[in-house]
């Protein structure tokens, strides 16, 4: 969990690679009108020359009327060049994956520090996915590859309203908070669902944490109690309770002590008080939910999850 120094590191050469292969195709691209319209090149340049010497007029105080005029009629002659070539207008623009953080990752704020870009978080979960190993599982669980023919009638209707309901929250993610517990025996298509919205919510450029239960702590405990590295810690700790959807997968099956109890407590309300949505799923049935760990945690879950009991057989040799 969380990004270790030389993930970040490799992310970040990653980035440094997009911009400059966009950087050579800018190159190129400009390349190529110049040589087709040798004229727009001449413009260009001594526009840049008409400009600097215009700025210079300006620090000198001089008069800059006949500058003004050269430089507006070179405008016009390039202006006339493009419009009747048909050249695109935007030739000279820069050329970016990510417009929104010109391929940087991080978008500046006037009243903070910067802010990681969608696009960082999207390929910061895709790495954290990959480490993992639950890319694998993503791939295999989405809606495209849902099946339902060889369930009997009413595991198919219970199933596909949990399946509407899934896609209800996926459509509505950024407008209204929403939590779901899936609870239900073993292969009903729990962690199915909850992968498939996984695998939406990331192509839609969200940051998802998807974990079972037993990884979960076992990150936390090791953030918690790992002597000297601090940051690393930190950054476990940031991913949890940052990232735009966490889905716990398996909870019941993880070791239960006061440790586990505390950290599900303050996930789930520290993430209830910032509107970021959870996703659990268990086998436990309700009542052993509250047994397993507190009328505070149980009150928490009821009283803000939409509750979908998966039922039927063993479904994952269908699904
Ligand atoms: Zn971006």
């Amino acid at each position: 969990m969380g990004l270790g120094n030389s993930s970040f590191d490799k992310l970040n050469a990653e980035y440094g690679e997009i911009r400059r292969e966009n950087e050579r195709l800018f190159d190129e691209r400009l390349e190529k009108v110049y040589t087709s319209f040798p004229e727009l090149r001449k413009y260009d340049e001594e526009l840049t020359m008409a400009e600097l010497d215009l700025a210079f007029a300006k620090v000198r105080g001089t008069d800059p009327s006949s500058l003004q005029a050269k430089r507006d009629e070179l405008s016009e002659k390039r202006k006339k060049l493009i419009s009747d070539n048909g050249i695109d207008p935007g030739y000279r623009e820069r050329i970016y994956t990510c417009p929104k953080c010109r391929d940087t990752g991080f978008i500046e704020r006037e009243d903070g520090p910067a802010e990681k870009c969608g696009c960082f978080k999207k390929r910061e979960s895709e790495i954290l996915l990959e480490e993992s190993g639950m890319a694998g599982i993503l791939e295999k669980n989405n809606f495209s590859v849902m099946r339902t023919d060889m369930m009997d009638e009413e595991t198919k209707a219970h199933f596909l309203k949990a399946a509407d309901i899934c896609r209800s929250f996926i459509a509505s993610f950024d407008t209204d908070y929403r939590n779901i517990l899936f609870c239900g025996t073993v292969g009903t298509g729990k962690s199915f669902l909850s992968a498939c919205i996984a695998s939406e919510l990331l192509a839609s450029y969200h940051s998802v944490v998807y974990m079972s239960a037993k990884t979960l702590f076992d990150n936390l405990a090791e953030a918690q109690f790992a002597k000297g590295d601090a940051a690393g810690a930190a950054a476990i700790r940031d991913r949890i309770y940052s990232c735009d959807l966490l889905i716990i997968d398996d909870l019941g099956t993880e070791m239960t002590n006061s440790f586990v109890g505390t950290e599900l407590f303050t996930i789930i309300n520290e993430r209830f008080n910032a509107r970021k949505s959870v996703i659990i799923s268990t086998n436990l049935e309700l009542p052993l939910l509250r047994d397993r760990y507190s009328d505070r945690i149980f009150s928490r879950i009821t009283g803000s999850y939409d509750v979908l009991k998966m039922c039927g057989p063993d479904l994952r040799s269908a699904i």
